[in-house]
């Protein structure tokens, strides 16, 4: 065809993690939930397809704006739903950010981040995370044509956080709006909520995808004040979420107690994960997520990940240039991560 703008024939394009539609394997690899969703989830679609699909959803999905606003103590204006928090993530980047302007990540993180502003025909800069996990201060530092930063917290591989103090200190000083992706953070001990009140440059993305089992039904959402949700709404397809998505999600949020116990058990098998990971002589980071970065001083990660897939457990292997591989571990069930780890055994 030829016609396409040089930025898309230039990149690479975002490499999701394998999702085999055939074949049976223990899926380690995209930070699934492994337990079924809240009971009410199905439930409320099921009454969504009865009522009907005839007319177009909500654009804005006011019924779950409105049980979020509640259970995050803000107001119904300042939430935005999306379609899966990537979405949030392509409205920031468009609405943000213009054609050579800058957007800052940490490295290693999330890879979408660069993928957006690709596409965008924006400028990436990343920075690199110190070798214990913590923020370099060059992450907050001005920089020509800066306009967005995104700060993925937890982190991806490393399910490290930066805690609530260095983020908005981060915040203060940096020129720019702030996103904080916090994708894992109900499986972490403390959340940046608070400072989308406190600081004008701060929002903060979540998604059902990870801790409410939901990952199929596509529905994250973000918290900034009204005045910036209201010029996002401008940018967003008119109907990002549909009828069905929006009862579901709307369920989900509403049972606290299915995400409280869920967050437990998953938490419990991640601790079990990283002390049998250790003892089999893994170097292990402290996770805060629902999944564990590790690697072995005398196996290579990238050999560990083909043994473990001929064997029908899947796990992501990273390896990221400039910085080194490792595996990425998903907290799985406990029978799940008991057939990954036995079968660790024979291999280290
Ligand atoms: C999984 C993930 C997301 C995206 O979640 P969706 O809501 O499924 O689009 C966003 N950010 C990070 C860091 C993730 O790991």
């Amino acid at each position: 065809m030829g016609a396409f703008r040089p930025a898309i024939e230039n990149m690479a394009g975002y490499a999701p993690g394998e999702q085999p539609q055939a074949g049976k394997f223990i899926k380690l690899n995209t930070n699934e939930n492994p337990y079924p969703p809240s009971p009410r989830v199905t439930a409320a679609i099921e009454a969504a397809l009865e009522h009907g699909l005839t007319r177009y959803p909500d654009p804005v999905g006011d019924a779950f704006r409105r049980r979020a606003a509640d259970i995050y103590g803000v107001e119904p204006d300042w939430i935005l739903c999306g379609n899966g928090s990537d979405d949030i993530l392509t409205i920031l980047t468009r609405a943000f950010v213009g054609e050579g302007q800058l957007i800052r990540l940490p490295y290693p993180s999330y890879t979408l981040y660069r993928t957006l502003a690709e596409i965008q025909g924006a400028r990436f800069e990343e920075v690199n995370f110190a070798a214990d996990w913590s923020l370099s201060s060059s992450f907050a530092a001005a920089a020509g044509g800066l306009r967005l930063v995104f700060l993925p917290n937890p982190n991806s591989p490393s399910g490290t956080v930066a805690p609530p103090a260095a983020v908005r200190e981060l915040a203060e000083q940096l020129p720019c709006p702030l996103l904080i992706d916090e994708a894992y953070v109900d499986f972490a001990d403390d959340h940046c909520i608070d400072l989308v009140r406190q600081c004008e440059n701060v929002m903060v993305s979540r998604t059902l995808s990870k801790s409410y089992g939901l990952a199929g039904l596509r529905f994250g959402f973000l918290i900034a004040q009204p005045h910036v949700i209201a010029e996002l709404h401008k940018v967003k397809d008119s109907y990002n979420c549909d009828a069905l998505s929006i009862a579901g999600a709307t369920a989900a949020i509403d049972d606290q107690v299915w995400l409280r116990e869920n967050r437990a058990r998953v938490i419990a098998t991640r601790e079990r994960l990283q002390e049998e990971l250790a003892r089999l002589g893994f170097s292990v980071t402290p996770s805060q997520a629902n999944f564990v970065w590790c690697s072995h001083p005398a196996q290579s990660a990238q050999s560990l990940y083909e043994r473990l897939k001929q064997q029908r457990v899947l796990v992501r292997y990273m390896q990221y240039p400039r910085w080194g591989e490792g595996l990425r571990v998903t907290v799985g069930d406990d029978s799940q991560v008991d057939a990954c780890l036995t079968l660790l055994k024979t291999m280290v």
